[in-house]
């Protein structure tokens, strides 16, 4: 259960008594932090540098002229050992622990009951990033990047936000309806206004909204998104699907869909996981199309997240009809198909000039086997990706080589792709439902077969986790 060395959290150090003991540049920067946040801060060092001098001079810091002793943790809320002697760093750990005062040694994790993040302020939005104390360095890039992305007004928006907190609390009585104002409030015109400082504009339009919102209007309708999650790696998730899982009531998620994704959910939100599977009894995607309607029906904003693409072999459009016979609203987000997202992370082009002239997505699933047109299927000259089930593997190869394709074209197969499990295995149509087997492929994985996937071989650059298979292409350039 336990995955997180350390808890974030905003600590409210104003007028709070905090030590530092040390008196040269590094305390110097821990004091200008602890200052930032309003402590009241206490030094303790034989000597100070010349800029704490100056603060001490100016009755800002209080300097106590001496070497640590524990005594000097007495009523602090907080201590930090700056002192560049391990020694003494290590004596203000051990002190600390005795007190019980959090105690932070600098650059020293493991001596540390607390450590200190990267900070991106747009005060009151405060944003920290933390590497476990592991790469320092790492958190200073995401915080420029972040710096870079973040509107330079998002404070302001928060400030004014707080303002109107207490009238939009008296204005709507539940606690959807404050959600949706506020949803509104911060997707909408209002914060482009104040994010371009026409803060005028921005009253005007709140006054208006609290004003001409009929508060006996009954709830508004839910509505359902269907969504593409993609193949696996949460960056290939679009931002649009992102909005949507962020704005849903409820997230009704497959299982293939990565944790990190769900992250983006409300933490109200309601996680559901309808966890299909290739091995689902009958009636299973009724229940589902079913729970949907109802959801929505209640008024909820459900999010139906899917793995890949909705409307590729995922039943996005049985669940649409079902809506559509519900007279009930939705939306349909694309999402990166599996075929797209493994080819791309296998180096495999799916259509190549001269080589392979149209793209073919399939199934072969044994269900679907019997009624698959194997003939057209078979046809060489063109890439044909293959969403496969456990165990359908050799029955379709034989399938397409019954039906005249040669047995020497190319086949690749993609296991996990996208993700850092991610394992490629190049073979021929022949034999890659033997080396899959020794190889010991499991499911999710794509077949993808045709003269263009053997340059999957030259052309691979993802660098997964797990070790290329011996003998049977690689998984990284490097392998
Ligand atoms: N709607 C999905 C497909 C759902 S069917 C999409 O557009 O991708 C499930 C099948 O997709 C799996 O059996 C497998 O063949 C394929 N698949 C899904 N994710 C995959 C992944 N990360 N790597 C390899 N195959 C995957």
């Amino acid at each position: 259960m336990v995955h997180m060395d350390y808890l974030p959290i905003f600590v409210k150090l104003r007028g709070q008594a905090c030590l530092v003991v040390g008196g040269g540049s590094v305390a110097e920067r821990k004091i200008a932090l602890l200052r930032r946040a309003g402590a009241r801060v206490f030094v303790v060092a034989p000597e100070l540098n010349a800029a704490l001098k100056v603060l001490s001079g100016g009755n800002e810091i209080v300097h106590c002229k001496a070497f640590f002793e524990p005594g000097h943790l007495d009523g602090k809320r907080l201590v930090i050992a700056a002192t560049g002697d391990a020694g003494v760093n290590s004596a203000v750990a051990t002190a600390a622990e005795v007190a019980g005062v959090l105690c932070n040694v600098v650059d020293d994790a493991d001596q540390s009951g607390f450590i200190l993040p990267a900070i991106v302020d747009r005060d009151p939005v405060t944003i920290a990033i933390g590497t476990g104390g592991k790469a320092p360095v790492l958190a200073q890039r995401l915080k420029s990047r972040i710096e870079a992305w973040l509107p330079a007004r998002v404070g302001e928006l928060a400030r004014r936000a707080g303002t109107w907190r207490e009238p939009v609390r008296r204005r709507f009585a539940t606690i959807t309806e404050r959600r949706r104002f506020w949803q509104r409030f911060f997707d909408g015109p209002i914060a482009e206004h104040v994010l371009a400082n026409r803060g005028k504009q921005a009253e005007r339009l709140i006054r208006r909204e609290l004003l001409q919102h009929d508060a006996t209007r009954t709830e508004p309708a839910g509505e359902a998104y269907i969504v593409g999650a993609g193949p696996g790696d949460p960056g290939l998730v679009t931002i649009r699907a992102q909005q949507l899982i962020s704005q849903a009531d409820v997230v009704l998620y497959d299982r293939l869909v990565a944790a990190p994704i769900l992250d983006y959910a409300r933490k109200e939100a309601e996680l559901i996981c309808v966890g299909k599977s290739a091995g689902d009894r009958p009636g299973r995607q009724e229940s589902i199309n079913e729970l949907l309607v109802d959801l929505v029906r209640q008024g909820k904003r459900v999010c139906r997240l899917k793995g890949g693409d909705p409307f590729v072999f995922g039943r996005g459009g049985e669940e649409v009809q079902a809506l559509a016979a519900a007279g009930l609203p939705y939306q349909i987000v694309p999402g990166i198909s599996a075929a797209l997202g493994c080819a791309a992370y296998a180096g495999i082009p799916l259509t190549l000039r001269g080589v392979s002239g149209s793209l073919t997505l399939a199934t072969a699933r044994l269900d679907a086997n019997r009624t698959a047109d194997w003939r057209a299927l078979a046809r060489s000259g063109q890439t044909l990706a293959l969403y496969m089930s456990a165990g359908s593997l050799a029955n379709s190869t034989k399938q397409l080589m019954r039906y005249g394709l040669d047995g020497a074209t190319p086949a690749a197969i993609v296991e996990n792709g996208t993700t850092s499990r991610q394992r490629v295995l190049h073979s021929t149509l022949a034999r890659v439902d033997a080396d899959a087997r020794s190889a010991g492929i499991g499911a999710p994985a794509m077949l993808f077969i045709g003269a263009a996937a053997a340059l999957g071989r030259e052309l691979a650059w993802f660098d997964s986790a797990t070790d290329p298979m011996p003998d049977m292409g690689r998984s990284a350039r490097s392998g």
